[in-house]
């Protein structure tokens, strides 16, 4: 399989260059040259194959020419052998025609480890098949630097340097990455914001001696090898309610457009999914474009949802790709306005085709809370402030109830205690490996908002 930038002016690579590539050179985002097909009889064939054995079958064609194409059914064993649920992505029954989809039973109980995971793996497998290795350097405010800690400790060939805010994350979050005991981890306490990690981490990549030197690379959602992970669990809930005999409707609560585009992907393999509601906390860019057609950059609120509080949703360009039929200068044109002027009007014909399968929904804290003790009250389940969100647009949204529908949990409630007790009254109990972060030391350093001074640390730090 080979890959194209959406924005048409970066080389066609195959799998194992866009896995170490993440962004295009040209600034777009990597998509498959033409979408693998699904038929009926291959979706039939998947019913009572384990989660490892669907995803290997899903991904098949678009590793095809990889270096790691025949191990690909080993090495997603590998990885979905290490979470804790016998079926690694439930699926438990909410109302009568409405299912959550648990994808909180990895690593650091947050959907994020259902691809870094694999990817951690794939980097691993294709930097010894070439003999090279990568520094990987990211910055974070909880989840993600946690999931690409998990997914990169102990792997030959990869050193990881993840920076946050010192004192500005959650203790839970923080103990989750700094109790790793792993040599090739490296955390960095940065005495600033999140917003200050984020500018090292972009000036480190700007300096294109340090990033040849160190041989710089990120693990962030717009990398293809994290969507390709993530189309699987669609696959996987769908042919548990059905499919290919029966269409589902799935809603999703959603940040960047990573998670949700992977459910696009699974559309366009052939997947019968009837709609694709998209939930956004007071961070509601997309919700705002939904019902106008126009992206409009706003400032960033904090929210009950962290995870979900983004300014723009990276991945959404993918789909503005393929909305305007692959037009690779449309839409570096759309960008560089939103570059430019914070903003961008979608085509007629593009904003009407993204809308017969998309519709998005917002809900603010309160909504939150309310929606969080609602469905306690209902069912006894404890949702977290990011998954409620998305049950919450399905339920407004989703007028077909005759569908059945899939709303995607993507983070386990005990990572969000405060949010939950301030909902329901009480903290959920943490999961035995979480509670156990609170024994185990910390290792972290403390450095001065300075981007000499972590790149003297990272410099000094690297194993090779
Ligand atoms: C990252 C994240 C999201 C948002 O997913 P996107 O792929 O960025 O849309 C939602 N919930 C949780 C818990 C997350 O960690």
């Amino acid at each position: 399989m080979r890959y194209v930038s959406t924005r048409g002016r970066a080389p066609t690579l195959g799998f194992d260059d866009v896995l170490l590539a993440g962004l295009a050179t040209d600034g777009g985002l990597y998509v498959p040259e033409q979408w693998p097909t699904l038929t009926a009889a291959d979706l039939l064939a998947l019913r009572g194959k384990s989660y490892a054995e669907v995803a290997a079958r899903v991904m098949a064609p678009f590793v095809a020419g990889s270096v790691l194409e025949k191990d690909l059914p080993r090495l997603c064993a590998q990885a979905y052998g290490r979470f804790t649920h016998p079926a690694v992505a439930p699926l438990k029954q909410l109302d009568a025609n409405e299912w959550l989809l648990e994808l909180f039973h990895g690593p650091t109980f947050a959907f994020k480890d259902y691809a870094l995971q694999l990817v951690g793996l794939f980097f691993e497998h294709v930097l010894k098949a070439r003999g090279s290795r990568i520094t990987i350097v990211g910055a974070t405010s909880g989840d993600t630097g946690s999931a690409a800690i998990e997914a990169c400790r102990d792997r030959a060939n990869i050193d990881i340097f993840i920076m946050h805010p010192s004192g500005r994350t959650s203790e839970v979050q923080r103990r989750q990455m700094t109790t790793v005991d792993a040599a090739n981890v490296h955390n960095i306490a940065l005495a600033g914001t999140f917003d200050d990690c984020q500018d090292i981490v972009k000036a480190l990549f700007a300096d294109t001696t340090f990033r040849t030197e160190l041989n710089l690379s990120a693990v962030n959602s717009i990398n293809w090898a994290r969507i390709m992970a993530q189309i699987v669990y669609y696959v996987w809930a769908a042919i548990h309610l059905g499919a290919p005999d029966r269409k589902i409707t799935f809603a999703v609560p959603t940040g960047n457009f990573g998670n949700v585009f992977a459910g696009y992907a699974a559309y366009r393999m052939g997947l019968p999914i009837a709609k694709l509601i998209v939930g956004s906390n007071r961070n509601d860019i997309l919700t705002r474009y939904f019902e106008t057609g126009a992206m409009t950059v706003e400032g960033v609120q904090p929210s009950l949802s962290p995870s979900m509080d983004i300014q723009v949703s990276s991945n959404f360009e993918r789909l503005l790709f393929e909305a305007y039929d692959r037009d690779g200068a449309a839409v570096s044109r759309l960008m560089d306005q939103l570059k430019q002027g914070g903003r961008y009007t979608v085509a007629p014909a593009a904003h009407a085709k993204i809308g017969a399968l998309f519709s998005g929904a917002r809900l603010d804290d309160e909504g939150t809370k309310k929606a969080m003790r609602e469905l306690h009250d209902a069912t006894g389940e404890l949702i977290d402030p990011h998954s409620v969100v998305g049950i919450h647009a399905g339920r407004v949204l989703d007028t077909d109830r005759s569908i059945p529908r899939v709303a995607l949990a993507t983070a386990h409630p005990a990572k969000f205690p405060d949010a939950v007790k301030s909902a329901i009254g009480s903290a959920p109990p943490p999961p035995a490996p979480l509670a156990a972060v609170f024994n185990r030391s910390e290792r972290f350093t403390e450095l001065a908002n300075d981007v000499d001074a972590v790149r003297r640390f990272i410099r000094a730090n690297v194993s090779a």
